[in-house]
């Protein structure tokens, strides 16, 4: 899948300078950035001609098991997970929780296959990919997911998370299905304590994730408060959790959507403790009418990422993997469309969300590993206004083959 590991980007342009340069990779590595004309031809040159050309994509949050599976479920989950203030978010995910049980894993295989070369396309080429785990599901989803990470390595990472999506405590028998789900390659433990009966079990959720956590040595992604009821904390539960165990930085907080109804004096004292575990925080506001308060956190220095989340599944109907599309549906949610707003959002599809999930070295610079994007448009404004395909994707040092990936992802 992979293509060559040496080659030249002429004709550059570099977010916020105001010069083009040439940008030389050798063995998949950012040798050097020049002035334009500096480099001469190479066995593969790409003209940006004027065009800006910054590091990758990352998506933190993805649930690529899922995904294309809407049209199997109808939309009674999605317009509970929708109306109103999300009250009636559980429910949605009782209701989605019906088609896992005849999932066939070649037809999730297939669809995954179809969201992740989508991935590749839009310069998306780092994800965090969410596997449900429990009684209907089994690890079917980790089984695909590996799999998927398998086939795509070097094109698109996948970080794999075990992911007990219908709770911990009320869904007896998951904890032993997450360990299994560990064993069998996953990256990442993955919970959800807010959708527990109680305050303890939400608390015994968070432990537990953390506990299997500490035996493999892995990190954690959690989606928290994910309704619109302000009497949920378990934002503050898992920061808390992290700064006990010393998961400092390796615990990510998904959603934390009830926040937005947060006093306060609360929010002040939860943005505290989410830097002194340095809790990143991803925010999907394009699939829930509430959102984490994104302008809030970023002015307080917490590492905010924006994710996909879903592509066509029981909680949003649209989605294919496309940053700029998410950065883009962000600037209206969030009402953040100035210059150096659109930065901002910007730096929450690439470095923020490298930063989150432990990518060392993502970031345009010289020495680190060539993850790059072409993008059409001479500024961000005009890349994010049409969000368009990049023209060109270098993925882990390697030039990917547009075509092939738009073939797989049967894109227009
Ligand atoms: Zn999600």
């Amino acid at each position: 899948m992979q293509g060559p590991s040496s080659l030249t980007i002429q004709s550059a342009r570099l977010r916020g300078e105001a010069g083009l340069v040439d940008l030389v990779v050798r063995d998949g590595i950012i040798a050097s950035i020049g002035p334009a004309g500096s480099a001469s031809s190479d066995e593969v040159t790409i003209n940006a001609a004027g065009n800006v050309v910054t590091e990758s994509f990352v998506n933190t949050h993805l649930h690529l098991d899922k995904v294309f599976t809407l049209h199997d479920l109808g939309d009674a989950a999605l317009a509970d997970y929708q109306s109103g203030e999300m009250g009636k978010a559980m429910s949605a995910i009782e209701t989605a929780a019906a088609v896992k049980r005849s999932q066939d894993v070649d037809a999730m295989l297939a669809a995954g296959r179809r969201a992740t070369a989508m991935a590749a396309y839009y310069g998306n080429t780092h994800v965090r990919a969410l596997a449900d785990v429990d009684s209907k599901a089994g690890v079917r989803g980790v089984e695909v997911l590996v799999a998927l990470r398998d086939e795509f390595a070097g094109v698109v990472d996948l970080q794999v998370v075990a992911f007990a999506q219908d709770g911990i405590i009320r869904e007896p028998g998951t904890e032993d299905l997450l360990r299994i789900a560990m064993a069998m390659g996953a990256d990442v433990v993955g919970g959800i304590p807010w959708i527990e009966f109680t305050e303890a079990d939400m608390a015994d959720h968070v432990r537990i994730v953390f506990d299997i956590a500490v035996e493999y040595d892995a990190a954690v992604s959690m989606l928290l408060d994910d309704a619109g009821d302000p009497g949920l904390r378990t934002t503050e539960m898992m920061a808390t959790e992290a700064l006990n165990r010393g998961w400092i930085g390796r615990a990510l907080a998904h959603h934390a959507r009830a926040m937005a109804l947060y006093p306060d004096p609360y929010f002040e004292r939860l943005v505290a403790l989410l830097k002194a575990a340095d809790v990143a925080v991803v925010s999907d506001p394009h699939t829930g009418p509430l959102h984490a308060r994104v302008r809030e956190l970023v002015d307080a220095g917490v590492n905010v990422s924006l994710g996909q989340d879903d592509i066509s599944d029981a909680y949003y109907a649209f989605g294919r993997n496309n940053m700029l599309e998410v950065a883009f549906l962000g600037a209206h949610l969030l009402w953040m469309m100035s210059e150096p707003d659109l930065s901002i959002l910007y730096d929450a599809i690439t470095v923020n969300p490298a930063a989150a999930i432990g990518l060392d070295g993502h970031a345009l610079a010289v020495g680190n590993t060539a993850n790059l994007v072409v993008l059409e448009g001479r500024s961000l404004s005009e890349a994010l206004r049409f969000h368009a395909a990049p023209s060109a994707v270098i993925s882990h040092g390697h030039l990917i083959d547009r075509d092939a990936m738009q073939a797989i992802a049967d894109v227009p």
